[in-house]
């Protein structure tokens, strides 16, 4: 089973991807969270990853194919399927990932993918409010200051900045907002609302989940 989570920054889908991850028993995979470990290996495309990532635009799709395909691919083959955090973000990575979809004949049956939604001014707030563990990757709120799992110090993100967070938010408009019509189209697409308990969502994407006959423990 493949799990494409979509959305806009902040809206959830980290949190979300890994309670579904945790349920599906299958790997979790966050495009944004592997560009940063890249960022951290200091290798020679790091500084160009990092150099993007700090204006709040969009690595560019040749770049993103060469370093997520192959990887995703075996994922899926080692597992039997994959949770995906922010990838695809634009309608070109869309395409690519089809590919692999088809090549190991993955049917729309086996294909979800989920898109949250939340208001942009709660956007903004929960952007500029967050913070993250640098060792487990998960996300908290501001008044947290040690990671509840882990126990490590937490930290900003490097874009999360007032203005840095527009131009994700522009970004994600520009060219990520088209896939809602492009997988809405192949009838793949589960929209939920992101605004509530990180629970009553988990509870919803379950219920959409069911109603499309996946089976979830
Ligand atoms: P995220 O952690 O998902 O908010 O991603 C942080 C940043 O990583 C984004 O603002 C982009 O610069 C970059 N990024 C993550 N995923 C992608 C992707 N699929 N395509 C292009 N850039 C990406």
């Amino acid at each position: 089973m493949i799990f494409l989570l979509i959305g806009p920054p902040g809206s959830g889908k980290g949190t979300q991807g890994r309670i579904l991850s945790e349920k599906m028993h299958l790997p979790y995979f966050s495009s944004g969270d592997f560009l940063r470990e890249l960022i951290g290996k200091n290798e020679p495309i790091s500084r160009q990853i990092k150099l993007i990532m700090d204006r709040g635009e969009l690595i560019p799709d040749t770049l993103i194919k060469e370093l997520f395909l192959l990887k995703i691919k075996n994922l899926i083959v080692t597992y039997g399927g994959i949770i995906i955090d922010g990838y695809p973000r634009t309608i070109e990575q869309a395409k690519d990932l089809e590919s692999v979809f088809l090549s190991l004949n993955y049917s729309n049956r086996n294909i979800y993918v989920i898109e949250l939604t939340v208001e942009k001014n709660e956007l903004h707030k929960r952007l500029k409010e967050r913070v993250f563990c640098p060792s487990c990757l998960r996300v908290f709120q501001n008044d947290d200051n040690i990671c509840n799992i882990c126990g490590t110090q937490l930290n900003r993100r490097t874009d999360d900045t007032m203005q840095v967070i527009k131009e994700r938010l522009r970004q994600y408009e520009l060219k990520s907002r088209p896939l809602h019509q492009y997988y809405s189209n192949r009838n793949l697409l589960l929209t939920i609302p992101g605004e509530g308990s990180i629970q009553d969502i988990a509870s919803i994407i379950d219920k959409a989940i069911k109603e499309n006959k996946v089976d979830i423990n």
